[in-house]
């Protein structure tokens, strides 16, 4: 759909603005390429709206930038952690979403209340507090997330992963939608969770869910 990371990165910044994933210049998002060990990342500090594709950073996996006009974001350690951490993705997608973010205050994980937090797995782990823009943030990310495609920032926000910038966003975008999902049952009452068994059953279907050809046998 498109041509570079780079116009790649100017359009789901702007969705993440279109669908109420954060505000301003809040978060970040990034592409690697493997093959090529590059990594292209929005900049510091210019709202989405205001980007161009000649705004985006491109670095080398220990961070040597190697394009870009810009001062990469703050967050580039810990999108390169996960980069290292995580052979299989090649997107990071970080937001300030409301509910996610709300829970992330609350210091709570988001729990299997509905299916759909299978986009990140049996739940959402929540990283300890960091600041903003420090090794320490990248650490606790990475020694909490696991096998999840999605994680918590305490005070702070979310973080979501996956193989293309594409998939990164929709895990984004349906871990906001499980959160409020969430934080409402909280609210108005208890939340039923779905069993470790039934979780693994979610998980199992997802891998081959929608255009995904079924394996052999099981159409
Ligand atoms: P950047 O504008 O530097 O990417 O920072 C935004 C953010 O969300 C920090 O966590
Ligand atoms: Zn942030």
């Amino acid at each position: 759909m498109h041509d570079t990371p780079q116009q790649a990165l100017v359009h789901f910044g702007r969705e993440m603005l279109a669908r109420g994933l954060t505000t301003g210049s809040g978060g970040n998002l990034s592409v690697c390429e493997r093959s090529r060990d590059r990594v292209w990342i929005t900049p510091s500090g210019i709202p989405y709206m205001a980007l161009t594709p000649a705004d985006m950073v491109s670095c080398d996996g220990r961070g040597a930038v190697a394009a870009g006009e810009r001062r990469p974001s703050s967050e580039l350690d810990f999108h390169l952690a996960l980069y290292r951490h995580r052979p299989d993705i090649g997107a990071v997608v970080h937001t300030h979403s409301v509910f996610a973010t709300t829970l992330a205050c609350m210091h709570r994980e988001i729990l299997p209340v509905h299916y759909l937090v299978g986009f990140a797995g049996p739940k959402v782990p929540l990283a300890p507090y960091a600041t903003f823009g420090t090794p320490a943030l990248a650490r606790s990310i990475t020694d909490t997330i696991g096998d999840h495609n999605a994680v918590l920032l305490a005070n702070h926000g979310l973080v979501a992963v996956g193989a293309t910038l594409a998939k990164a966003f929709d895990v984004a975008e349906e871990i906001e939608l499980v959160a409020r999902i969430y934080y409402q049952t909280l609210v108005a009452g208890e939340p039923r969770l779905l069993s470790d068994t039934q979780m693994a059953e979610v998980l199992e279907k997802f891998k081959h869910y929608g255009q995904t050809a079924p394996p052999a046998g099981e159409e």
